[in-house]
């Protein structure tokens, strides 16, 4: 096993910032995961899960404890008719998957064209833009339980997939390690594209084929590298977690009877439940904030309201302006605005 000490956290984060790692070790295997989860039990030190770093922000402090890289690789397929599961490894780049997926014609995540961060990142919050989220199209997680070892499978309905959430996230948050996923696509099936912004590109229906995928495909990155939502080492805008804030989900009673919001023109939409889901970058605007905004050297994406960027700032930084913003937003609309990034102090 090969423990490094003392190593810089900032470089493996889209948004680049953190202290040191007290321990770090990069896991190529699952045999490695259970090694790493056996020492760091022997040692009783803490632990943290690291994909791909691209929703996470780590103390200016580091962390004083084992982080466990996984970068395990490997993408496999099995096709019967129409059907085509692909299965992953955790550690695979999440935008490679999709390029592989649309170069054997497979549809179901090809609107998650460019999402930053590894395949084990992606049902730990039901990643999802344009109108798909991997909720729709996982088959199965397989996950190491981190007390016991146990490797366990999860179908679809046991992830308890929701907005921006699952297992992974809530109740079973530090519960298990995600070793891996496999998803379930189709093949030769129109799509129907449910986002306006991208059906205004491409159409509202795609017809079965691998030019079709690669058209919504190469739509969505366009449309992402607008708002800055592709990483780019050429764009300081994109020195982010992506979203800072998720969407809040109220009920429609509470959002009928919150005078201030039910005679706006914020966009709303219908939810599970009786639910409607705001827009957050619509609340951060009308409290006060605009794109381009800075407070010392942190501040809002210049293409992007949702997104805070670090302009060479520190975590206490970026945390001191994202209260900020949630104060603003709370007297103004009585919302209370959540984090979608995951932070490790
Ligand atoms: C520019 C930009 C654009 C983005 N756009 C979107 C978007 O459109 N939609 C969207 O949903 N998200 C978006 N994101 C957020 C982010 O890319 C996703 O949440 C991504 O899936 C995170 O994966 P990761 O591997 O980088 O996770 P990390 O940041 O490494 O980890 C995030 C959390 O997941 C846990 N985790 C990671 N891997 C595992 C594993 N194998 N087992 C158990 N837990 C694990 C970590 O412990 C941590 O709690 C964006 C981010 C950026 C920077």
């Amino acid at each position: 096993m090969n423990i490094q000490t003392n190593i810089q956290l900032a470089p493996l984060t889209t948004i680049q910032l953190g202290g040191p790692a007290q321990e770090y070790i990069s896991c190529d295997t699952n045999q490695d995961i259970i090694s790493a989860l056996q020492y760091a039990k022997e040692k009783n030190i803490p632990i943290h899960v690291l994909g791909g770093g691209s929703n996470t922000i780590f103390a200016d402090a580091g962390f004083s404890g084992l982080i466990i890289h996984i970068q395990t690789s490997g993408i496999t397929h099995e096709q019967q008719g129409d059907d085509f599961i692909l299965t992953t490894q955790a550690g695979e780049d999440w935008d490679n998957v999709v390029q592989y997926a649309i170069s054997h014609n497979a549809a179901g995540i090809e609107c998650l064209s460019g999402i930053p961060g590894s395949v084990g990142g992606t049902p730990f919050q039901n990643v999802g833009a344009y109108g798909q989220d991997v909720s729709q199209t996982i088959k199965s997680v397989f996950a190491i339980n981190r007390d016991t070892l146990e490797q366990v499978e999860f179908s679809n309905s046991e992830c308890n997939f929701g907005y921006r959430t699952s297992r992974f996230r809530a109740e079973d948050k530090d519960k298990y390690i995600i070793t891996a996923v496999a998803f379930e696509l189709k093949i030769n099936k129109a799509r129907e594209i449910k986002y306006p912004e991208l059906a205004s590109t491409v159409g509202t229906t795609i017809q079965p084929g691998k030019e079709g995928l690669q058209q919504v495909r190469n739509a969505v990155l366009a449309l992402r590298k607008k708002k800055s939502m592709l990483i780019d080492p050429q764009d300081p805008n994109s020195v982010s977690c992506g979203s800072f804030f998720t969407n809040p989900i109220i009920s429609t009673e509470e959002f009928v009877a919150n005078l201030t919001l039910a005679q706006s023109d914020i966009p709303n939409f219908p939810e599970k439940n009786n639910c409607v889901k705001l827009s957050a970058g619509w609340l951060i605007e009308h409290s006060g904030f605009s794109k381009g905004m800075r407070q010392g050297n942190v501040g809002i994406s210049e293409n992007h309201s949702l997104a805070l960027v670090n302009r060479g700032g520190t975590t206490q930084e970026l945390l001191d302006f994202s209260k900020h913003i949630q104060t603003a937003v709370q007297k103004q609309f009585k919302i209370q605005l959540q984090l979608e990034p995951i932070v490790v102090l």
